[in-house]
């Protein structure tokens, strides 16, 4: 029987992890335990089209105890998918995503409810040290995190992942969000209310590897920055001001130097530069176009954002969007 409205509801999107679900849920259940709430709480897992025993494992989960619960997608859909099917499942009055490798510690859920106690709506996770990721990636996290809180009018806090509380407030919000480009973490930011943060110490990934290799992450990026900014399209323009300036003066340079010095046929150099720059520009403006518009064809198909295959101890939800 599924418990009416559990205080919160922890949320795990999985691909192929099944060696790591028991002891998750192990130690994940002694934190929420601990919680010592009377209204309870549930453990929904999002199977985003594992290839392995991910799913009997989360249903051997279930048979033990049936606050653990499971969507299974059709296939794998990605991670922010997964995530958003989860917040359309979630029956708690707060969610909090968790990563299955425990490298952020469950045990700051209980300062994070003790703080959503205290009124605010959302209450993210800050890593204070990010010594368990290899020093490229740490440099291209910064240098993410700049660029995006650059560009982006929708400022994200810098190193929070997506381990943090949500009231259903703002889960109701973000569930109402048409888009199909779901880059959680800007969703969050764009939601506001009340917003704290707690620091906590990133762990190294206990079991299993990670599903993110840099390519995957450099497409996180992209769909960050483009989802929140226009700024990239709208900077050519301005480019494309400066130099028609300039042009002006260096065209006004040459007339009046042929004027002084006649004309003379040397300037093929200068010619191959000025060609191979504009072209360069050239295609880069309209890359960036092209990923605008292949985002704006992705919206217009209006396709759903997941697809559900099963579900074990949650009903199936309507989509709303
Ligand atoms: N994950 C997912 N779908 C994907 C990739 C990852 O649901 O396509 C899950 C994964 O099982 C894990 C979480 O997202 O629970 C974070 O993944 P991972 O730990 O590999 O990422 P990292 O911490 O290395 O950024
Ligand atoms: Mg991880």
């Amino acid at each position: 029987m599924i418990a009416p409205s559990p205080l919160v509801t922890v949320l795990v999107p999985v691909k192929d992890e099944e060696e790591a679900i028991a002891s998750f849920v192990q130690r994940v259940s002694v934190v929420l335990e601990g919680l010592g709430e009377p209204e309870g709480w549930e453990i929904l897992f999002v199977d985003d089209g594992s290839r392995d025993a991910t799913l009997a494992a989360i249903a051997a989960e279930n048979r033990a105890d049936p606050r653990i619960r499971c969507i299974s997608l059709s296939r794998n859909f990605g991670k922010e998918a997964a995530l958003s099917a989860g917040l359309d499942h979630a029956a708690g009055k707060a969610v909090i995503p968790l990563d299955v490798d425990l490298q952020d510690p469950p045990e700051v859920i209980a300062t994070m409810v003790a703080r959503w106690r205290e009124g605010f709506d959302v209450v993210y996770g800050v890593r204070r040290n990010r010594e368990s990721d290899s020093l490229p990636k740490r440099l291209t996290a910064d240098l993410y995190y700049r660029a995006h809180n650059y560009l982006s009018a929708d400022k994200i806090p810098e190193h929070a992942g997506d381990f943090r509380l949500l009231d259903r407030k703002v889960v109701d919000v973000i569930r109402m969000m048409p888009e199909r480009n779901r880059f959680m973490k800007g969703l969050f930011a764009w939601a506001g209310f009340r917003q704290t943060a707690v620091e906590y110490n990133r762990a190294e990934r206990e079991l299993g590897t990670t599903k993110f290799n840099y390519w995957k992450l450099w497409t996180l990026a992209l769909d960050g920055i483009t989802s929140g900014s226009t700024l990239p399209l709208r900077v050519w323009s301005y480019l494309g001001g400066l130099v028609a300036v300039g042009t002006l003066f260096y065209a006004a340079y040459l007339v009046i130097r042929t004027f002084v010095h006649g004309g003379d046929v040397p300037g093929y150099p200068s010619l191959m530069v000025a060609i191979l720059f504009f072209g360069g520009v050239q295609l880069l403006s309209l890359g960036v176009l092209g990923e605008y518009v292949g985002r704006i064809l992705v919206e217009t198909k209006h396709r759903p954002i997941y697809v559900v295959r099963e579900t074990i101890g949650v009903p199936l939800q309507p989509i709303t969007r």
